[in-house]
This record gives structure tokens, C-alpha cells and sequence, in this order.
């Protein structure tokens, strides 16, 4: 029943967006276009700017600045995604996620079929 939702605060703002990010980063086209490179660069721009969580907005612009969004593969992305997300990882103190492990996590699922 939508009446008895919450607006989300940061950390489920953050699980979902997480979930859109790697989902994304995870079947982005392994050769991209230079089109397809500039607008995915200009969305992770946008987006910093608008993320409604004015100090996490903060901390992910000066992270893309120090280390720019790497849009040359699909692969390149999901690690550079897995990248960000350890750092803010870090600054919590959470652990650090295996980025070996992102297409296991974010697309092919684990080797036993459970989620087939
Ligand atoms: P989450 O960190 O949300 O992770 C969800 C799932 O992703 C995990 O269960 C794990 O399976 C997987 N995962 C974890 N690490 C990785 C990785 N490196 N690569 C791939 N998959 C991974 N919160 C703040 O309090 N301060 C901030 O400054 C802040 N900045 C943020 C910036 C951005 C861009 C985003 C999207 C979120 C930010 N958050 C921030 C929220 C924070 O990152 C978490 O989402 C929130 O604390 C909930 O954490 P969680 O433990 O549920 O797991």
C-alpha cells in the first residue's frame, strides 16, 4: 500500500543507486561507440551533479576528478564503477568489495544456479 512508504533516506537511496549503477556499467557494449562513450561520460557527469544526497554529490565529484570515468569497454566501466563504490566503501568503513567478482555480483549470477 503506497501510502505507508517512506521516502527513502541515504542508505536505501544508495543500495538502489548502486544497483542501478553496476546493472548499468554491467551491460554497457564491450566495444562502444565514441557516441555511446561521450554520453555515458556526460550522464556520470550529470548525475554527480544532481545525486540527492548533497555530501555523497559532494565526495563522488571529487573522486571523478582525482579519477575520471573510464567508458573505453564495458569491462573498464564496471571496474572503474567497482572502483568509486570502494572508496565511499572505505570512507564508511565497510569492506572492500573483490572487483573480479562485479559480473558474478551485477550479471551473470554465482556458478551454482540459484539465481537462474
Ligand atoms: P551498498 O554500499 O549500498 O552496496 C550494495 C551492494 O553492492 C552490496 O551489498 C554488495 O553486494 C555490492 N557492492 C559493494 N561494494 C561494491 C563494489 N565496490 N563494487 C561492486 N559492488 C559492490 N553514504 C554516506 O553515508 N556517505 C557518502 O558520502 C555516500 N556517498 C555515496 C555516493 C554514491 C555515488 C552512492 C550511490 C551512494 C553513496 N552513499 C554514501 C551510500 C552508501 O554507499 C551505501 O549505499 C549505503 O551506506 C548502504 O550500504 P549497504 O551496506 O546497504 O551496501
Amino acid at each position: 500500500d503506497y501510502e505507508k512508504e517512506c521516502p527513502p533516506d541515504k542508505e536505501i537511496l544508495g543500495r538502489a543507486t548502486w544497483t542501478f549503477l553496476h546493472t548499468m556499467a554491467a551491460y554497457y557494449p564491450d566495444k562502444p561507440s565514441p557516441m555511446e562513450q561521450s554520453t555515458m561520460k556526460s550522464l556520470l557527469t550529470s548525475f554527480s551533479q544532481f545525486y540527492p544526497c548533497g555530501p555523497c554529490a559532494e565526495h563522488l565529484q571529487e573522486e571523478m576528478k582525482v579519477d575520471p570515468p573510464k567508458v573505453e569497454s564495458r569491462k573498464d566501466l564496471s571496474w572503474w564503477m567497482c572502483g568509486m563504490h570502494n572508496k565511499v566503501n572505505e570512507l564508511l568503513g565497510k569492506d572492500k568489495f573483490d572487483c573480479n567478482k562485479v559480473d558474478e555480483r551485477w550479471r551473470d549470477g554465482p556458478s551454482d544456479g540459484r539465481c537462474d
